[in-house]
């Protein structure tokens, strides 16, 4: 080695030590801390625990012990007055949607906010859901909004701004015509709520463009128009054929990902689960034979009961009578031992006006034990998600999330509408309990 080439290294080796040395030091070894809980409740147990002391290390739990001692020199964080649980998971979200009971809330969105103004509101509504818990959400599709639920991901991902862990749909799926912005006058070039995809081919393409901009889902519209027949059975126009409707599940499942399929009426839902959908989002008018096919596929049913009710008294029409059917419908599939996992639709409701967790009421007044209602939220989303070793319950190896409540939501599901306390992967985003 020559003397210049010696300087030459000598000088590499300064520059590139420093600042690995500086990154070495910062990343550290990962925070441990310590939560002592009053009563743990850990999403897979039947019933809750006393005086656990749950360790974390970094973003994940490494122990839950039952009444032992804090490990020493650790940071405690005393929730010994309080109720844990894991953090909740909603299936069915729409953070770029602020309510759309009339079709005008719906188009005034589409056309007099700008999809940046969309995505702010976005990002401010993923910030509602972790503060009431949600430390997980599944958003199913944009409205209009294109593909900014993949930036409001990836901001969250970022930690620029606060939010719940994401998997998103992106812009969903109907064949042309079959979805707002509808009745405008021809000449105008109007954005559309979803993408309009046509024929096998065009929907093979639709699944590749939304995978490539980050579809971690795809959601399509299986039916429209809701009609209950002298049979008492709610029906629907089935919107894809059959040959369409395979080609988006197959194309999807050959790219590794899963699908999500709006289907209200007996017609539409019987579709999706010929098309071997992963998930049947609202199911209103689900029949007995529904189900038992549901159950023989493994079929997640994401009933979505709080939006449904929230919408049908300004809608009027059949939505009032779908609330009965839709609990008529859970109390059946629940007994024949259809997956059922908590999916609110938030977003089709204003985000400031409902907390999620009203679903959790809905499951226990429709027949629900309080402990199943949480597992559905709990473990059965995280299931469906395709991440039940890392989410949904509180055991070592999971992901820190956590929420506390003051009750016990055993006794009073509505206890999970006044969360005190969440953490998302080893970090405190609320703290409104009376520990200080
Ligand atoms: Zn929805």
């Amino acid at each position: 080695m020559s003397w210049r080439n010696f300087v030459y290294t000598l000088v590499l080796l300064v520059a590139f030590s420093v600042p690995l040395g500086a990154q070495d030091k910062k990343q550290g070894p990962p925070k441990r801390l310590a939560v002592r809980a009053g009563h743990l409740i850990d999403g897979k147990s039947d019933k809750s625990l006393d005086n656990v002391v749950i360790v974390i290390e970094g973003d994940k739990i490494v122990s839950v012990t039952l009444s032992g001692p804090a490990p020493a020199g650790v940071e405690i964080i005393d929730l010994s007055k309080y109720t844990v649980l894991p953090g909740f998971i909603d299936l069915h979200t729409h953070v770029l949607l602020n309510g759309d009971i009339t079709a005008d809330d719906y188009d005034k969105q589409l056309l007099k906010q700008s999809i940046p103004y969309r995505a702010i509101l976005g990002a401010r509504n993923g910030r509602i859901a972790l503060e009431n818990g949600f430390t997980t959400i599944r958003d199913v599709e944009t409205e209009g909004a294109m593909y900014a639920d993949v930036d409001v991901k990836t901001a969250i991902q970022n930690g620029e701004v606060p939010g719940p862990r994401m998997q998103v749909a992106t812009r969903a799926m109907t064949p042309t015509g079959m979805y707002p912005l509808l009745g405008y006058s021809w000449e105008l070039k109007l954005p559309t709520g979803v993408q309009y995809v046509d024929g096998a081919d065009g929907a093979r393409k639709a699944v590749r463009e939304q995978v490539m901009y980050g579809a971690d889902w795809i959601k399509y519209y299986s039916d429209r128009g809701y009609q209950i027949e002298s049979d008492g059975v709610l029906h629907s126009m089935v919107n894809f054929t059959d040959d369409e409707a395979k080609a988006i599940v197959d194309e999807t499942h050959r790219l590794g990902k899963r699908v999500a399929a709006h289907a209200i009426g007996s017609d539409g839902i019987a579709a999706a689960l010929r098309a071997g959908v992963d998930t049947i989002e609202h199911g209103v008018g689900l029949t007995e034979p529904l189900m038992d096919e549901m159950v023989k596929k493994g079929t997640t049913w994401v009933p979505t009961i709080m939006v449904v009710a929230y919408v049908a008294p300004g809608r009027g029409g059949n939505w009032t009578k779908m609330v009965d059917l839709e609990k008529a419908a859970f109390q059946k599939a629940r007994k024949r031992g259809v997956k059922i996992a908590l999916g609110t639709d938030a977003g089709g409701s204003d985000w400031r006006e409902l907390n999620e967790a009203v679903e959790f009421d809905y499951y226990v007044n429709y027949g629900m034990t309080p402990m199943e209602a949480i597992q559905s939220g709990t473990i059965r989303a995280a299931e469906a998600l395709g991440w039940s070793e890392k989410l949904g319950a509180i055991e070592p190896g999971k992901w820190a999330d956590l929420v506390a409540v003051s009750g016990d939501p055993l006794k009073d599901i509505k206890e999970l509408q006044h969360v005190k306390f969440v953490m998302k992967g080893g970090v405190v985003y609320k703290d409104e309990t009376s520990r200080h």
